[in-house]
């Protein structure tokens, strides 16, 4: 089988997100998509609500598709989690399938300031999404590229040989960053989220909304 993994915080998770996936899956033939919430913070940032409450809401808003499924590998971690470590764990996990990271250009350009990126981009194959604000020709300008690829082929190589393939997807303008703060300021969040996930954060007084 072919899987993609989506990590990320989720706080909360949103359309994005979940477009991304399905995108993911459908243009590049995955059999599924694993969502992997981060574990807590080893020091707790003000606005990173707890673990359980992340890995509940992308439980809710995962649950009526049969190809997305979450993981709670992070959550069950004591220590810090690192992307190398996640993907070693999914790997005992998944032992006979071939894995590809997913991520958004915005985490891609940011790789550099990750826990031994060295040993990731040695680890799967990646789908890079596109994300509104960001150009996703940039990738290979990034320092874990092999040198001569070009923006716009079907696919690129990393530096371990291993293989990006760069995505345009329906740009979604949508950030949990900008969906907290709506909350905060006491305004909607309908339409940027499913409505369970909505109602969850009503519910549990999240976001200090
Ligand atoms: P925050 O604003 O808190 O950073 P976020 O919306 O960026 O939240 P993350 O949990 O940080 O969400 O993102 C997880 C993964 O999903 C990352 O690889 C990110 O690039 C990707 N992603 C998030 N939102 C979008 C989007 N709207 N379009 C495409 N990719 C996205
Ligand atoms: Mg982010």
């Amino acid at each position: 089988m072919k899987i993609g993994i989506l990590g990320g915080t989720f706080n909360p998770i949103h359309f994005g997100h979940l477009r991304a996936a399905e995108e993911a899956r459908d243009k590049t033939g995955l059999d599924k998509v694993v969502f992997v919430p981060s574990g807590n913070p080893p020091f707790k940032t003000a606005d990173t609500i707890d673990a359980s409450h992340r890995y509940a809401m992308t439980k809710l808003a995962t649950d009526s598709n049969v190809d997305f499924v979450v993981s709670d590998v992070e959550l069950r971690q004591e220590e810090k989690s690192y992307t190398v470590n996640t993907i070693q764990r999914l790997r005992e996990i998944y032992p006979e399938d071939e894995l590809f990271f997913i991520l958004g250009i915005d985490a891609f350009i940011d790789m550099p300031n990750w826990w031994q990126p060295d040993i990731l981009i040695s680890m799967t194959d990646f789908i890079l999404v596109a994300r509104p604000g960001f150009d996703i020709a940039d990738a290979v300008k990034s320092p874990y590229v092999k040198a001569g690829q070009r923006a716009g082929e079907d696919f690129f190589k990393l530096k371990s040989g291993k293989k990006v393939i760069p995505l345009e997807i329906t740009p979604l303008g949508i950030s949990s960053t900008d969906i907290r703060r709506l909350l905060r300021e006491g305004l909607s969040i309908k339409y940027l989220l499913p409505e369970p996930v909505e109602r969850y954060i009503y519910g549990h007084d999240l976001y200090g909304q």
